[in-house]
């Protein structure tokens, strides 16, 4: 709990409502969409760097642990105080500082929405590719707090691709800038990257500098259903081979696809095993070419289902099967529990086989979906929250699904990181010898281990 002397600091650094100190206002700061909750001393609302550094050198004078969070849309608990401390919102720092169309740079504060900064570079014809699903609503700090991935990793790479450079409030209130606006820079270690996806255990982000693309002219799909996984998966080999790299290569296994026809999706008939979901961009000619050849490429492996879509209604209409199936899954089951791990591309059926094993060998149902372009799998286990027993399995389930996902010699998270949920797991994936190396690292920049304590190796 917060003294007398630090309540009035905090009061006069953050004046107005740029401070909630009543407990139940600061409740609703110490949530995220996860599902995980604590209840934090007090949360503050920053809009200038110079406050996030003055907290942040009071923070560490007083030993107060320090919980950054932009949207709370963490699915892993990376927000939550567990450790009672300071919730610190980024969202009141949310300016678009510069956008160049000669560098292909943009400049921004942490707090803006992802969705709305792609939005504001489209009438210039610029192209910031990062998209996680959350993108309307999640931001471009907690995207680089988290290197957030998306569909579109295939062909652009994730977040950490596109932070140039950075501004970050170290503990103590120091401040660094590592990088800037060079698309190129190998001048001493590469911090910005350190910072990115390191979800709040170093320091806080102040301000970003952003790697812009131009933005492709066309874009155009391509659905195809299979009577299994392994079908798929050559099937996905063959558009490579032919020379082909999508934007986005999506997977739904059969579990998956239940649950969207149940919702009323007719896209593919009863007793596909699998299906796949190709996205290509570029110039117009060169899409259409593209989709012609890959169609091609697909149809020796005997595809149940071929459909090319070349149009934005006609896209929109194959792509329903991917954006429903977060729903849908709930027609099979009350509740479910979404693991993200990741394995090597050509490993995915094998970890489907292996991830079902875990699961029905438990007496519960999983269903995998996701980027097997970059063979990041959404693993979510069915069950009923109500009944004791199937709480149970379905913890020993999913730790059947994470061993399995790294005797594949995959990791425990493609993109959600690990925070609260799998911090736990930490020593599984990580050996003696490099957890001593990270907890050596964080401690140069947070001696005390007051940021975003309680997870991971903090
Ligand atoms: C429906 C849904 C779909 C999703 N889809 C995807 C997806 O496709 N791909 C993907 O990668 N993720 C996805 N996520 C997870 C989540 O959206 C991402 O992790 C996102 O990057 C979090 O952004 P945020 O603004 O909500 O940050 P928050 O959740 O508020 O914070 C996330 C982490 O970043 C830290 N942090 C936030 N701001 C700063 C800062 N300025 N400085 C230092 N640390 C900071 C926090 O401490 C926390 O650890 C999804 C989540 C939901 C709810």
């Amino acid at each position: 709990m917060l003294n007398d002397r630090q309540r009035d600091f905090l009061v006069s650094l953050f004046p107005g409502d740029s401070i909630l100190l009543d407990p139940e206002q600061a409740a609703a700061l110490g949530v995220d969409s996860s599902g995980h909750a604590a209840l934090p001393w007090a949360a503050v609302r920053p809009q200038t760097e110079e406050q996030v550094q003055e907290l942040l050198r009071f923070a560490q004078a007083e030993n107060i642990p320090v919980y950054p969070r932009a949207r709370g849309t963490s699915r892993v608990g990376g927000t939550v105080p567990v450790r009672g401390g300071i919730v610190v919102s980024l969202l009141r720092m949310n300016r678009v500082l510069d956008v160049d169309a000669t560098d292909f740079v943009a400049q921004v504060e942490p707090g803006v929405v992802t969705g709305q900064f792609q939005a504001l570079l489209k009438p210039q014809r610029l192209f910031y590719p990062p998209d996680p699903a959350s993108a309307g609503y999640s931001t471009l700090g907690g995207n680089a707090a988290t290197c957030a991935g998306g569909m579109r990793a295939v062909k652009y790479g994730v977040t950490r691709d596109y932070v140039l450079g950075l501004s970050a409030a170290l503990p103590g209130g120091r401040i660094i800038r590592p990088g800037g606006r060079c698309h190129k820079d190998v001048s001493g270690l590469d911090l910005t990257r350190l910072f990115v996806g390191s979800g709040g255990s170093l320091g806080i982000i102040t301000k970003l500098t952003l790697k812009l693309l131009p933005l492709p002219e066309a874009q155009a799909s391509l659905l195809a259903a299979f009577t299994d996984m392994d079908a798929a998966l050559s099937a996905a080999q063959l558009g490579f081979s032919a020379g082909i790299l999508p934007v986005s290569l999506e997977f739904l296994d059969d579990v998956t696809l239940e649950a969207v026809a149940r919702a009323g999706c007719e896209l593919c008939p009863p007793g596909t095993g699998a299906a796949l979901l190709f996205r290509l961009d570029g110039s117009e000619g060169a899409v259409l070419a593209d989709l012609e050849r890959l169609r091609a490429a697909l149809e020796p492996a005997r595809p149940l289902v071929l459909e090319t879509a070349a149009t934005p209604g006609a896209e929109e209409r194959l792509w329903e099967i991917r954006r429903t199936v977060s729903q849908a899954l709930h027609r099979l089951s009350p509740d479910k529990s979404g693991e993200d791990v990741a394995v090597p591309r050509g490993r995915v059926p094998a970890a489907v086989a292996a991830f079902r094993a875990a699961a029905e060998g438990r007496g519960l149902r999983v269903a995998c979906f996701g980027h097997l372009g970059d063979g990041n799998i959404h693993v979510n286990l069915l069950y009923d929250a109500q009944d004791p027993d199937e709480l149970v399995r379905a913890k020993a389930a999913k730790e059947g699904i994470l061993r399995a996902a790294l005797d594949l010699g995959g990791t425990l998270s493609g993109e959600h990181g690990l925070g609260l949920a799998k911090g736990p797991y930490l020593a599984w994936r990580h050996p003696p010898e490099e957890l001593e190396v990270l907890r050596a690292v964080k401690a140069v920049f947070d001696p005390q281990n007051i940021m975003n304590p309680g997870k991971e190796w903090g």
